[in-house]
């Protein structure tokens, strides 16, 4: 047991014996050709100049050169090429101790050769170099003691002296093999996590792939919202957070399987085996990681988008091929909100590349007038009246038609573009409002959706209060609508900003309650005075219903935290029934109107009511 332990540390110590790229390869038996060349032209010449006859001269420059013609043989393989290389460099070593007579200092040279044999990361020329050592030292010294040994111990106890030399040349060779391994550590390893780099992964995968035929997978891990943790807590926790979520990988794959970190917040595993196996390591990663993250002494909550790709899907058996799948699907799980497991199917790749022809053309959209603003009614459940309108962007792409913005916000949100539009639809949703306002001469509602960038990266405060005192529309008019999402961003700026818009006197609704990762607590700092029941809550309700539970709780927290309620996505009768029993005050959803152009409020043509004062 403890000789199995002796032995694995040791074979820790040593390299994995990975090859050389090709290129470098080449590059390095190139140098060491012209070496040996260079030494098989010069020991001709030094022969002669130190008194040898000139067969002798030439025997050596046959010794030294002839070992070269396999070497630079273009068909031969690394091994080969590299042992013949060897094999000239070491009789270079032999001729230089026969011609100095055995002097000690000639020695030196069978160093210089392990040094430079080392190049080429590979453990043959080392074994060569060592049986040359005691072949040349053990024979030649006990037949013609005086070409290679200098002094007289050794004349006597050739073999003792060979075991010696011998001994020298090991402990060089195990020098290099560390020094060997450590580059290996280097090139194939994350210097900050320690798992393995996309280099090492993509070897892996490639092994697994051609050893095997049997399915192999890869998941690709992406950290949600990462950059927002590196602004706000500082790269130091944005390193720790990267640690603790290495960790949790390394903790949910089996031993066969390879983590690697492929760089920035981005991870991949490898795993030997077919999908399903890949899909229950993927969510055990994304349970691991759901519980809060500690992170520089506070706790942190972060998502993870993973997707999955295996070789029964691919087009071909090659890890690159397995990691770009897997990358698309990675990017579709975060299209479809975030922090979930994403399988690779056909067709994703054409996907995603609409999605980027969609991006680029959203730079011009705003600009080029694209953009529109729907407007859908809120109503006051008792009295059945609406109060007011929430702005919802619309996008008429030139080819493609309508766009909706569950399609075009999150690659806004992205690029950063959802600023410009944000401006755009705060600006014209007021301007819509002031207008409808002194249409009617009473007061009317207007709620307007905050993507987090706005918050973080505008100066929103002044921006609305701008826009408010441009158009007269007096500020309690006005609601912006945030997700919990917001607070996954820098947090204290967020909730300062939120104050300061409040202090305008601005109304904040929080949207889509529910369906984010905030807890409790948030919501206790979250200035707000309005949450709005997520429809995927509404979508279920029906009298004593699970659903029903949940959505009467929740309204009796906003009613203990002095908020007011609107229950999101009401289609149905009973639904308007059963929040009516729950004293819902407000609500919204295509029972009620759907979002539709200004004008057609202004007509009248649809189902709700026109414009009816606020509160009247
Ligand atoms: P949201 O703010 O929660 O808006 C409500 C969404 O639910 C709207 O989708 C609306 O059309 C839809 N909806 C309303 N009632 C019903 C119903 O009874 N049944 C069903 N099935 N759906 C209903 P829409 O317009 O597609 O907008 C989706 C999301 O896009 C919005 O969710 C909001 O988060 C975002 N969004 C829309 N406009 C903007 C904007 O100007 N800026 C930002 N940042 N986000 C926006
Ligand atoms: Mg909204
Ligand atoms: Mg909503």
């Amino acid at each position: 047991m403890d000789l199995m332990r002796l032995h694995q540390r040791l074979a820790a110590l040593l390299p994995e014996g990975r090859l050389l790229p090709d290129a470098v390869w080449h590059r390095r038996h190139r140098v060491l050709l012209r070496i040996a060349g260079a030494q098989a032209v010069l020991m001709g010449p030094l022969a002669l100049a130190l008194g040898e006859s000139l067969p002798v001269a030439a025997g050596v420059l046959v010794a030294v050169g002839y070992p070269l013609a396999f070497a630079a043989l273009p068909g031969a393989g690394r091994r080969l090429r590299s042992g013949a290389t060897t094999v000239s460099l070491l009789a270079a070593s032999v001729a230089l101790v026969y011609l100095l007579d055995g002097l000690t200092e000639a020695h030196f040279h069978f160093f210089v050769v392990i040094g430079l044999v080392a190049l080429y990361q590979s453990w043959a020329p080392f074994g060569i170099a060592l049986l040359v050592v005691v072949l040349h030292h053990g024979v030649l010294g006990m037949l013609w003691p005086h070409t290679v040994f200098g002094h007289a111990a050794a004349h006597h106890d050739p073999w003792v002296w060979a075991g010696i030399h011998a001994a020298f040349v090991l402990a060089a060779s195990l020098a290099h093999l560390a020094s060997w391994r450590l580059n290996e550590q280097q090139g194939l390893r994350d210097p900050l996590t320690g798992l393995a780099n996309r280099t090492l992964l993509v070897e892996t995968a490639d092994r697994l792939l051609q050893r095997r035929s049997g399915p192999v997978s890869v998941l690709f891990v992406d950290l949600d919202d990462f950059k927002d943790v590196n602004d706000s807590r500082g790269h130091a926790a944005g390193d720790q957070l990267l640690l603790t979520v290495a960790d949790r990988l390394r903790s949910c794959v089996r031993a066969g399987d390879e983590v690697a970190r492929l760089g920035g917040d981005e991870f991949a595993v490898v795993v030997d085996g077919g999908p399903d196996t890949a899909v229950t390591i993927g969510e055990r990663v994304l349970r691991a990681v759901a519980e809060p993250l500690p992170v520089g002494g506070r706790p942190l909550v972060i998502g993870l988008s993973i997707g999955v790709a295996d070789s029964t899907t691919a087009a071909d058996r090659r890890a690159g091929t397995l990691l770009h799948n897997a990358d698309l699907a990675m990017y579709r799980a975060k299209g479809l909100g975030k922090n979930r497991l994403v399988r690779y199917t056909e067709g994703m790749a054409q996907a995603a590349e609409d999605r980027a022809t969609l991006g680029a053309d959203l730079a011009v959209a705003t600009r080029a007038g694209q953009l529109e603003v729907y407007y859908q009614p809120t109503v006051e459940l008792a009295a059945g009246r609406t109060t007011g309108y929430e702005a919802l962007v619309r996008w008429r792409h030139p080819r493609r038609g309508l766009v909706p913005p569950a399609e075009f916000v999150p690659l806004a949100e992205e690029s950063g573009h959802i600023v410009e539009i944000g401006r755009w639809v705060l600006d014209r949703a007021v301007r819509q409002a002031a207008a409808w306002s002194a249409g009617s001469g009473q007061p009317l509602g207007i709620a307007v959706n905050l993507s987090p960038r706005q918050l973080t990266d505008d100066d929103i405060v002044r921006r609305v209060a701008d826009v408010l005192a441009d158009t007269g529309l007096p500020a309690g008019q006005l609601t912006l609508e945030v997700t919990e999402g917001v607070l996954v961003r820098d947090v204290d700026t967020v909730i300062d900003q939120l104050h300061a818009l409040r202090a305008l006197g601005v109304r904040i609704a929080i949207d889509d309650f529910g369906t984010g990762y905030s807890s409790l607590s948030y919501l206790r700092r979250l200035p707000a005075d309005i949450v709005k029941i997520d429809r995927s809550f509404v979508q279920d309700l029906r009298p004593g219903g699970p659903s029903t539970t949940l959505v009467s709780s929740i309204i009796e927290l906003a009613r203990s935290l002095h908020l007011e309620v609107v229950a999101e996505g009401v289609e149905t009768e009973v639904q308007r029934a059963v929040l009516d029993d729950l004293t819902c005050s407000h609500a919204q959803g295509y029972l009620f109107g759907r979002p539709q152009p200004a004008d057609a409020h202004r007509r009248g043509d649809e189902h709700a009511a026109p414009p009816v004062p606020a509160g009247a």
